[in-house]
């Protein structure tokens, strides 16, 4: 079975800080045409250089996932590819004025009640499917990382995390075809652990950030002086640091870990820049693990065209 492309039936604009550099951020989506996929542009930049979103364009995912072909470089992309793509979007221009997507509430929730607002439309061309034909794995077996896809006629993702955390637990998520995305995946947040933030904050990362765009993980309850120190960096006096989740934060589902897991590997895969039919179990999935996995296939796309 085949299917056209589409792209967003009208402009829409998100605005919000970026996580790392704490920059205020304006991003719009604009109608592209067929066969042209999706591309960053950088308006506020010279000449307003593109970037498309495709696997060999990644050059970092240390804590997201960084676009860069010559002066347009864009990071964080991983949310909005992924409500996108799993909405059905093929084509896009995406203007940007910074170097880095605004985090939002850390999940993909505005992206995808905007989309949805708005609406796609279908285009002249065919969808391209990448047909899983042989097993691809990638692995880090020191990290418990293992990303395999495996021939399938429809796409679907599963993901197990286990951090051997006894906040978050062994979780589990699972996509394919019938799921709704936007109310079962793309509102799940980010999250880090407590421990990591400090270290974070004195590299001068998550300028951004703040208690409301992810999750924070409390392994273990902290000292008061470390309490301040993070109530200052966040500028507040109210956060509370028990064991469980910062400020007592309610999940939006038992298994938010790893659903956002699910949102992130699926925006990560999208710069295959083809449909998958195949099947993606995934373990303990990141950036670096899911990006490799793109270009794995995009390496076998080329080789196969040529
Ligand atoms: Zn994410």
């Amino acid at each position: 079975m085949s299917s056209k492309q589409r792209t967003i039936a009208a402009p829409i604009t998100f605005s919000g800080k970026g996580l790392h550099t704490g920059e205020l951020v304006t991003m719009t989506v604009r109608p592209a045409e067929a066969e042209s996929g999706i591309v960053f542009r950088r308006v506020d930049l010279k000449g307003e250089p593109t970037v498309a979103a495709l696997a060999h364009n990644v050059s970092d995912t240390a804590r997201g996932t960084t676009i860069k072909d010559g002066k347009a470089k864009v990071s964080t992309i991983e949310h909005i590819m992924s409500a996108l793509w799993t909405m059905g979007i093929d084509n896009a221009i995406i203007d940007i004025n910074a170097p880095e997507t605004p985090i939002m509430d850390g999940s993909a929730r505005e992206y995808a009640a905007e989309i949805t607002r708005v609406g796609t439309i279908e285009q002249q061309a065919e969808r391209h499917y990448f047909e899983v034909e042989e097993e691809f794995v990638f692995e880090i077996p020191k990290k418990g990382v293992r990303v395999v896809i495996t021939p399938a006629e429809e796409y679907s993702v599963d993901v197990d995390v286990d951090y051997n955390s006894v906040v978050v637990g062994c979780q589990s998520s699972h996509y394919d075809l019938s799921v709704d995305y936007p109310t079962q995946i793309a509102p799940c947040r980010t999250f880090v652990f407590l421990h990591e933030i400090e270290l974070l904050l004195k590299l001068g990362l998550i300028k951004g950030g703040s208690v409301e765009s992810a999750i924070v993980v409390v392994e273990k309850p902290i000292s008061e002086s470390t309490r301040k120190r993070i109530c200052k960096s966040f500028g507040r006096e109210d956060i509370a640091a028990e064991k469980g989740y910062l400020n007592h934060l309610a999940l939006r589902f038992d298994n938010e870990i790893a659903r956002h897991k699910l949102l992130d590997i699926l925006g990560d895969l999208a710069l295959l820049g083809r449909r998958i039919r195949g099947h993606v179990q995934a373990l303990r999935p990141g950036h670096f693990a899911n990006t490799q996995m793109a270009m794995q296939l995009e390496k076998k796309l080329t080789t196969t065209i040529q």
